[in-house]
């Protein structure tokens, strides 16, 4: 009997295509909680994005599913514990999205650094503030990362381009591979230190909730400016408000919130805060990857094949 395979979220055209190739494919980008549960017992495979969460009850509704593709990186929507208790792959395609992440953070710093988002405003007023709009250069200043994996790396070799001096927190890699990402290996205390621009790039974990709060913004250099494309959560947001108010930093840069939507009154509303909606992914190239890389990995799930990306927890 051929698989049923069961598309939940916005996939590429390339990534429905090549699931095509291997199975019955039924597309349902807008379907709901209750859909989905009533639905799931006939498919084999599920693929997702960020949208659908696949929580213990909807796994518990999965009889026969064999495998959930995640399209891109971050598994925060799906139970995966509760899936491999009941013999369930999950498989993700870390790999898709790293360049884009890495060019918005850029977009994000030079932002902050020239104050782009608030002239561009200014200018859709009528005015002309050219006085109110003094940035400062990224060219020799040092940009701390706190994370060095894909997307990291991808930052730190951007920011060499940029002329500024790299530094990097990773407590799970040796000070040689850092080094060999491009980055001097550094305590978090020096990356809070010595950072005129600190970036975060690692994964929302019980370790890294609220990672940075009021010690860590206090350790600051005075007027650093923070970005972060990874996950929402890893910031303490109030303890970050408190920051920007008290001047500690200068300016923050985020794209992503412990809440998704935000509160209509979030950090995403502060003066000094430059906010996008969670869109470093959000390039036709990183989108059309993750598709198609997702459907290679379902396809080699459901054929028993070997596998590149399978995730074994949400840690
Ligand atoms: P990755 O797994 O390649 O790298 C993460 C790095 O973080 C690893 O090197 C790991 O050792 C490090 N790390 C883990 N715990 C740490 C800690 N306590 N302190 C410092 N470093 C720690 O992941 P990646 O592909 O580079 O993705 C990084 C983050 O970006 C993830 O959270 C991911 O969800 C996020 N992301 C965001 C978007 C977006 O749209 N904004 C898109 C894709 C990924």
């Amino acid at each position: 009997m051929a698989n049923k395979i069961l598309i939940a979220d916005g996939l590429s055209e390339d990534g429905i295509a090549l699931l095509k190739t291997g199975g019955e494919v039924i597309v349902n980008p807008k379907i709901t909680a209750e859909e989905l549960v009533a639905a799931l017992p006939e498919y084999q495979a599920l693929v997702v994005r960020s949208r659908t969460k696949v929580n213990s009850k909807v796994i518990a509704a999965a009889t026969n599913l064999k495998v959930i593709g995640r399209a891109g990186v971050g598994v925060d929507n799906i139970d995966v514990a509760a899936a491999v208790a009941r013999g369930i792959t999950v498989v993700n395609s870390p790999l898709a999205a790293s360049v884009s992440v890495a060019e918005h953070t850029f977009a994000l710093m030079l932002s902050l650094a020239r104050l782009v988002a608030a002239a561009d405003s200014s200018m859709k007023q009528n005015k002309w503030e050219k006085s109110a709009f003094m940035g400062v250069e990224l060219n020799g200043k040092t940009l701390g990362l706190i994370g060095i994996g894909r997307i990291g790396a991808e930052t730190a070799k951007r920011g060499a381009a940029f002329g500024m001096k790299v530094i990097a927190y990773d407590p799970y890699l040796k000070p040689q591979q850092i080094e060999q990402r491009g980055a001097e290996a550094a305590s978090l205390d020096e990356v809070l230190a010595k950072s005129d621009y600190v970036s975060m790039h690692l994964p929302l974990t019980s370790e890294t909730k609220g990672m940075l709060g009021a010690a860590q913004f206090a350790k600051m250099k005075k007027g650093a400016r923070l970005i972060c494309a990874a996950r929402g959560g890893v910031i303490d947001e109030d303890a970050l408000r408190s920051a920007l108010d008290a001047g500690t930093l200068s300016g923050a840069a985020l794209d992503v919130f412990a809440a998704e939507p935000p509160s209509t009154d979030s950090i995403a509303t502060h003066p000094k805060v430059i906010a996008t909606p969670h869109i470093g992914a959000q390039t036709h190239e990183a989108q059309s990857r993750a598709g198609l890389m997702i459907a290679e990995e379902v396809l080699a799930a459901l054929q028993g094949k070997e596998l590149r990306w399978k995730v074994m927890s949400n840690e």
